[in-house]
């Protein structure tokens, strides 16, 4: 895994933008304020070798209606800030069946606009209490991901992951709402089957391989 900057965001520019000092490997800005995200990306993307955004940072407002939105305002707007680098965005979310999509692209933000992880999945499963059988918990998680070139040429690519909503949260690995999902054919949930479970399975490690088959192809 490759994180360049250990946290305090991009340094001085020390090369041409493009590459980084091994020819092989291209450097890219993640445009996310989540360091969770950036941690997961840089052990799906082995040709690229992230950089957090500076620490305060700030991003437009996700005002999109569809993942794929929001992903293209976050990774424009980094290319906007770091001209002639790569960037990449990753908007992602819970879309649970019996809330008619909710909470979706408002995942970050289902308990209030401050709210933590913990509230989020709180409210989530209040929400849940009408529906208890494992049937109607449905749920998926989706992951869009856009990488915008040095030229601004734009590649995007989409995962998922099935499974449903537990009753109550288990694990404390992972992120938002992994406490509480468990994929498909699983009885654990992501926080407690750990990074490599969803390095192999999840929407963004099938959103990463979706990206780099159509990087591959493009190149
Ligand atoms: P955004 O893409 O920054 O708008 O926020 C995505 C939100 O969706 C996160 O804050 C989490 O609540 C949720 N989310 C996205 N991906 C994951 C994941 O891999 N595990 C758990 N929650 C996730």
């Amino acid at each position: 895994m490759r994180i360049h900057g250990n946290g305090a965001g991009i340094g001085p520019v020390l090369y041409d933008g493009r590459m980084g000092p091994d020819a092989s490997i291209r450097r890219a800005v993640v445009c996310t304020g989540n360091a969770h995200k950036v941690e997961e990306l840089a052990a799906l993307l082995p040709d690229f070798e992230l950089e957090a955004l500076p620490p305060g940072t700030e991003l437009p407002p996700e005002v999109g209606a569809t993942f794929l939105d929001n992903a293209r305002i976050k990774a424009h707007a980094g290319h906007a800030m770091y001209p002639g680098r790569w960037v990449v965005a990753d908007d992602s979310g819970l879309v649970v069946d019996a809330l008619d999509g909710a909470p979706g692209v408002h995942s970050a933000r289902f308990a209030g606009l401050a709210a933590s992880d913990r509230e989020n999945v709180d409210l989530l499963l209040e929400r849940l209490e009408a529906s208890p059988d494992a049937a109607d918990r449905a749920a998926r998680f989706v992951c869009t991901l856009v990488m915008v070139a040095p030229d601004g040429g734009e590649t995007t690519a989409e995962g998922t992951v099935e499974g449903r909503i537990a009753h109550e949260p288990s694990g404390d690995g992972g992120f938002g709402y992994d406490p509480v999902f468990v994929p498909r054919g699983e009885e654990l949930t992501y926080a407690q089957l750990g990074a490599e479970a969803k390095a192999t399975t999840s929407h963004r490690a099938r959103a990463a391989r979706a990206l780099q088959e159509r990087l591959l192809a493009r190149a």
